[in-house]
């Protein structure tokens, strides 16, 4: 059998009618949609119109929408754009605890450069509580920014609640939604957002593009000098092949989305259901109700979870201990430190996130081979042993008792 890719989170393969579309705009209509001749001005349509694609997708304007680099761009941008609103330095951010390194690490530079920034506890399933979001908003509060979903364990924020509060008290709301795009829907209206991050190559689309919405009005500071390219506040040559892919990647996943989610939720369960039943000692992260439909997020006790992904390796199945950019650090992410996951727990976690190629067979295969690699592992775990040697003698001490 061929690999398994279960590291859907991580990134996506790009599908062939994307690159079919995005062939032309490398040779044939290679031009800068700057210049003033006709074809030219033909790109220049063209990416004007998969503006206005994005734009209706999540419920905003064309105008309100910025073509960026990808998710990390976006979300640098719109907190250093908007952290220091009316001209308020030293002005205070709320976050949560769990965002990506592209929230978080922006946020600590800015705490270097005099802002305040509030880092928001989430529950034992990830989840923030509004009553916290509350609690903390501030009179020179700038700007709250709660990612929509996570991008380790899945879980949904309660975003309609916390853009309803922000925009009672007029502080903008950003939420970096790199997960959620394309995923479940959006409504930046409904939902009271006023700025979102999102990244094509998370679904379908290639890498090294993305976009941010910012809601009109906004002041919204520039994040590159240069042309007068996306209305003079991000200047650069666009990335016209990127933009192309991206409007038909988003185009085939709304028409999909459904579907996919039906069928990548009931697989999502049946892994977990299958996994917690059938191997011992082992705990499910993130929330039952509130998560992605393809985020399967798992620890097991007496487990290393480097060590078993190499095990995966070897049988060709692709697949997570934490966030992709975490891989290759041995401790727990922040994600999983700020959930609380038991200490016994907490280093062997694995994460599996399930995409539309993905059959049940697959499912199948990645379960037997999970209940082989975890028995191989805890086999040679001194601690393992210790554990059973210890529940040995429990036994042995209650069957005297009733001797
Ligand atoms: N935000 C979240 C939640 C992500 O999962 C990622 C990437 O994994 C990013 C931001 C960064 O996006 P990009 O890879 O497009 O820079």
């Amino acid at each position: 059998m061929a690999g398994i890719y279960l590291d859907h989170a991580a990134t996506t393969s790009v599908l062939p009618e994307v690159v079919d579309a995005m062939k032309p705009y490398f040779v044939k209509e290679f031009y800068n949609p700057s210049s003033v001749y006709q074809p030219s001005q033909e790109v220049r349509k063209r990416i004007e119109a998969v503006r206005e694609q994005i734009a209706s997708f999540i419920g905003a304007q064309p105008e309100e929408i910025y073509f960026t680099s990808g998710g990390t761009e976006a979300d640098n941008w719109a907190l250093t754009a908007l952290a220091g609103r009316k001209g308020r330095r030293g002005g205070h951010i709320i976050t949560s605890t769990i965002e990506h390194h592209a929230i978080g690490h922006t946020c600590k530079r800015l705490q270097q450069s005099g802002y305040a920034v509030t880092y928001l506890p989430v529950d034992g399933r990830g989840r923030i509580h509004i009553e916290d979001l509350k609690r903390q908003i501030r009179r020179n509060t700038t700007l709250i920014s709660i990612m929509f979903a996570n991008n380790e364990i899945g879980t949904v924020q309660p975003v309609a609640e916390i853009g309803e509060i922000a925009h009672k008290l007029h502080i903008p709301f950003h939420t970096d939604a790199v997960q959620a795009c394309g995923q479940i829907p959006i409504d930046v209206e409904r939902q009271q957002i006023d700025l979102l991050s999102a990244s094509a190559h998370k679904f379908r689309g290639p890498k090294g593009v993305g976009f941010l919405y910012v809601r009109k009005g906004l002041p919204l500071q520039n994040l590159l000098e240069g042309g007068g390219q996306e209305r003079g506040l991000r200047a650069g040559t666009e990335n016209v092949p990127g933009i192309i892919g991206m409007g038909k990647a988003l185009e085939l996943a709304a028409k999909t989305m459904e579907t996919r989610r039906v069928k990548e939720t009931r697989m999502r369960d049946y892994l977990i259901t299958r996994i917690t039943k059938e191997i011992p000692y082992t705990r499910v992260n993130g929330h039952q109700w509130f998560r992605l439909p393809n985020n399967v997020n798992v620890a097991f006790r007496f487990v290393n979870s480097e060590s078993l992904l190499i095990l995966l390796d070897m049988e060709q199945i692709c697949a997570s201990g934490g966030s992709a950019c975490n891989s290759g650090s041995a401790a727990p992410s922040h994600v999983i430190e700020a959930i609380r996951v038991p200490k016994e727990y907490k280093n062997g976690v694995l994460r599996l996130t399930i995409g539309e190629e993905n059959t049940m067979e697959e499912m199948n295969r990645v379960v037997t081979v999970l209940k082989a690699k975890v028995a191989e592992l805890r086999k040679e775990s001194p601690e393992y042993e210790d554990f059973l040697n210890q529940e040995q003698s429990k036994e042995n001490g209650l069957e005297e008792k009733q001797e």
